[in-house]
């Protein structure tokens, strides 16, 4: 079997090596602060698992624990804090709107996870950038983020077309189209210049910027089409269903497809995806986290730009 299976430990690397230098190198020392306002032990898990990656990255990181119904006044305390760099929250807490709403809470200069409506607006509108002089990139959500690394990593963006263009020509599929991962992530992938079939259980829906990327920004349609005529046509395969029974047909993936798991189970059949892929990706949790860190050492950035423009 030739197929090449790419670890996210192996892509993680680079990632942390550079925040490892830049915080060494710079003398600073980021403060992201989580909130666990829920009993979920996967976000308890979550949490440690940032705790000691930030520690090894020279990250601080302090969890506050709290009820949910205290969590907005603690947010806003972090907001005012001029010691906390980066917030991020252990989502779901209520499970509804009102995640929605707390999301916003979150001061944009201090999103590490991209995830209040600024940066979700821009990231659906491809505006890249906060600040007309283009000095201040816009934050992207972790996941998408991360995956968006992953296929830099494996080679499915094409370095010698211009930045925003590189996908042009690519054909991807993702399985999963939640408003967390599948559905921005498919936006960003357009943007790029890819081909998109989003699918999810009610449909799939195709997201591109037309022939030539004549489109500043992405378009979405609904098509009529199933998972069997996408996945032949497909260069990548993106799956993020969250249930251990389900499985990406292996036989319909195209022969040297990439394939990339973002869920927490195995949505391929790992022996047999190896007989089709060129590229295997069987996980990126750890890309993920590599990319909150790398958020907020951006965001710790800006704001030590804004302390200077305003005293200026
Ligand atoms: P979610 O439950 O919000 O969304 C899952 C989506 O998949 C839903 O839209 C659902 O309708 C769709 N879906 C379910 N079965 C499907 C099927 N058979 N075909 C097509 N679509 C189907 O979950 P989420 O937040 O998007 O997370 C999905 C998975 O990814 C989970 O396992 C989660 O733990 C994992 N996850 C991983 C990371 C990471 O960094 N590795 C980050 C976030 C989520």
């Amino acid at each position: 079997m030739s197929c090449k299976v790419v670890l996210a430990q192996g892509i993680s690397v680079s990632y942390r090596e550079e925040l490892k230098n830049t915080i060494k190198t710079r003398n600073i020392c980021p403060k992201l602060v989580g909130f666990l306002a829920n009993e979920d032990p996967a976000a308890a898990k979550y949490a440690e698992w940032t705790a000691k990656t930030c520690a090894e990255t020279g990250v601080e990181f302090e969890l506050r624990k709290c009820s949910r119904n205290d969590l907005e006044d603690k947010i806003i305390e972090a907001n005012q804090d001029a010691g906390v760099n980066g917030i991020m929250v252990y989502y779901p807490v209520f499970g509804d709107r009102q995640d929605q709403y707390l999301q916003n809470v979150v001061d944009v200069s201090k999103d590490v996870e991209g995830l209040h409506h600024k940066y979700v607006y821009n990231m659906y509108h491809n505006i890249r950038f906060l600040d007309e002089a283009k000095t201040k990139k816009c934050i992207i959500p972790c996941t998408p983020l991360g995956l968006v690394k992953v296929m830099e990593y494996v080679g499915v963006y094409n370095g010698i077309l211009p930045h925003g263009n590189r996908l042009h020509g690519r054909v991807v599929t993702i399985i999963n189209r939640s408003e967390i991962v599948g559905r921005p992530l498919a936006a960003l992938l357009a943007n790029d210049g890819a081909k998109v079939y989003s699918v999810d259980i009610n449909g799939i829906q195709e997201f591109h910027r037309g022939v030539g990327l004549q489109l500043k920004k992405h378009e979405v349609s609904e098509t009529t089409l199933t998972v069997e005529d996408v996945l032949p046509l497909s260069d990548v395969v993106i799956t993020g269903v969250p249930s251990p029974s389900y499985k990406v047909p292996s036989h319909l993936i195209r022969d040297g497809a990439v394939c990339i798991n973002f869920s927490t189970f195995k949505n391929f059949d790992g022996d047999e995806i190896k007989k089709k892929a060129a590229i295997y990706v069987p996980a990126v949790g750890k890309v993920t986290v590599a990319m909150l860190e790398r958020n907020l050492v951006r965001l710790y950035d800006y704001q030590a730009q804004d302390r200077v423009s305003s005293t200026a």
